[in-house]
């Protein structure tokens, strides 16, 4: 009789990565395929849908072979992925676009006149969704705008997780998760917002339908079956979005405790038994699952920062050698003392996200002196993201009270000085899971609860055990406590020159008018 595997299948906006745990949550199998993002224009943030579609096969294959070698059957497969993409696809599901990612700020004009044409909160009060060129109203009403030709044949707007369920499945189904945090959900009556849809130019028939993240599919289609390996009958779960899977996947499923993740992107979450929003506008609100949401606040310039850095400034690092080069730059990192030497980083190479909800908003070097060297850039750049991070830490804890604790993950918790920096930086002890990969490690417990594996969502705590426990060094608090106050300073200060530098590009680039 062979054992039970789960697998959480989680697209990542850098790669995707496709992870088998055993029913105790030892993982067996991982493998993982890092895929680009395309630039071609400023402001503009795409990526490949197939290429993703194939990658994630790919993966999938992989594990499913390792498992078979291990006498592993497969229980279920839960899909986790990256919130608030979308592609436009015709009638028989043939991509008429690239899949937008939410770093594509391309709709910066268009927010701004829905901002103008509506009032204030009006659309966040009920989606939890601020205002931004992230989310997909924004997106689509470009395609409206800009390419009316691929509008008009558009028969759906799809998340990339619709896309690839629809390739798999051949239906259109959209978890409450994902729908939440796209900007065309109304968290009050769990469903399309019909005023936000009219405004867009679309209909529901334009969007998949809405079901619970714990909506169980089967038949995979025959095609799939034979390129991956898995049999017809595994049952698979449709999932959330990877931020909130990866409270699950860290075991943040009580209220009280934060998860600080630094992906490709960052965020903080907590949990909540209703959907709240911020007066101030700062965080987000998105599904989980039942009554569980989850409050929180995103930044663009997370981890990509660091991979930016590491691709475009340190190609004599190669991938696939040893030390990997990430391990190189980290190293470089450690030799240079907190501060940078006095350089700074305010990392918004891509807008912003929470606290500030700025797509003007841009990279600034401060402080930077003829001793600086490379080594100096990678720390800045560590620690800029970290500012960022803490910025909304703030914002975080003033709208749900202070965290009991705090748990990390995402690709920059494999750096131990990076912990450290986080930990310094917020003044506050940081547990790691020993699960790095939380995303797919909550799909694939969300995956067991909704087959009865598990009883409940709480469980998840039970099978995530700490790694490392990071104390902060309180000294080391008190100098960032000065440099965090100088780059909010600096923050504050470029307001309009943001927004010159907006229209500058536009003009030096020849980008999008709008
Ligand atoms: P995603 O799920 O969005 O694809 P990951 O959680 O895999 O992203 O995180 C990828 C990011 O984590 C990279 O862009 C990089 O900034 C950071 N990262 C990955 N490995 C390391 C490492 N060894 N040291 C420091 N940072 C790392």
């Amino acid at each position: 009789m062979k054992n039970d595997a789960f697998i959480g299948a989680d697209i990542g906006t850098g790669s995707c990565k496709v992870v088998a745990f055993d029913q105790g949550g030892t993982m067996l199998a991982l493998q993982s395929l890092e895929y680009p993002t395309l630039y071609p224009q400023s402001g503009f943030a795409e990526q490949d849908p197939k290429v993703i579609l194939n990658s994630l096969a790919e993966c999938l294959k992989l594990v499913a072979a390792q498992l078979k070698n291990l006498n592993y059957q497969i229980g279920a497969i839960g899909f986790s992925s990256y919130f608030h993409s979308v592609l436009a696809v015709d009638k028989n599901n043939e991509p008429l676009t690239n899949c937008l990612v939410w770093a594509d700020s391309r709709s910066v004009g268009l927010v701004e006149e829905i901002k103008k044409a509506t009032p204030p909160n009006a659309w966040y009060s009920r989606t939890g969704c601020q205002l931004h060129p992230m989310y997909p109203p924004g997106k689509i009403l470009w395609w409206k705008q800009n390419l009316p030709e691929i509008f008009n044949k558009t028969a759906k707007f799809l998340s990339i997780k619709e896309y690839i369920v629809s390739e798999l499945f051949g239906t259109y189904l959209v978890d409450t998760s994902l729908a939440s945090a796209s900007g065309l959900f109304n968290f009050n009556t769990m469903t399309w917002d019909a005023e936000i849809l009219d405004y867009v130019g679309i209909n529901s028939r334009h969007l998949s339908e809405p079901v619970s993240s714990q909506t169980i599919l089967r038949g995979l289609r025959p095609h799939w079956a034979a390129a991956t390996g898995i049999d017809q009958s595994v049952p698979w779960v449709i999932g959330a979005g990877d931020g909130v899977l990866s409270s699950v996947g860290t075991g943040t499923v009580i209220p009280g405790v934060m998860t600080a993740m630094i992906g490709t992107s960052g965020a903080l979450r907590v949990l909540s038994p209703i959907p709240r929003v911020d007066p101030k506008g700062r965080t987000w609100c998105y599904h989980l699952t039942g009554d569980m949401w989850v409050l929180g606040g995103a930044i663009n310039s997370g981890g990509i920062v660091y991979r930016w850095f590491r691709d475009k400034f340190a190609g004599e690092f190669k991938q696939g050698t040893e030390p990997p080069p990430y391990e190189i730059l980290n190293q470089m990192v450690d030799a240079v003392p907190l501060g940078a030497a006095g350089m700074l980083l305010l990392p918004h190479l891509s807008g912003e996200r929470s606290p500030y909800w700025n797509a003007n908003a841009r990279g600034v070097l401060f402080g930077i002196g003829l001793e600086h060297n490379k080594s100096h850039l990678a720390r800045a750049i560590i620690e800029g993201i970290t500012y960022a991070m803490y910025s909304v830490f703030v914002a975080l804890e003033e709208l749900t009270g202070q965290s009991q604790e705090i748990r990390a993950t995402g690709g920059f918790a494999r750096s131990k000085s990076w912990l450290e920096i986080v930990s310094d930086v917020f003044g506050r002890e940081v547990k790691v899971p020993q699960v790095l990969e939380g995303s797919a490690f909550g799909a694939a417990i969300l995956a067991m609860v909704a087959l009865g594996y598990l009883p409940d969502i709480q469980s998840a705590r039970k099978m995530v055990t700490i790694g490392e426990t990071i104390q902060p060094n309180m000294d080391n608090n008190e100098k960032y406590g000065k440099l965090f106050a100088l780059y909010e300073r600096i923050y504050w200060k470029l307001q309009e020159e943001f927004a010159l530098m907006a229209d500058l590009r536009k003009e030096l680039t020849g980008g999008s008018k709008t």
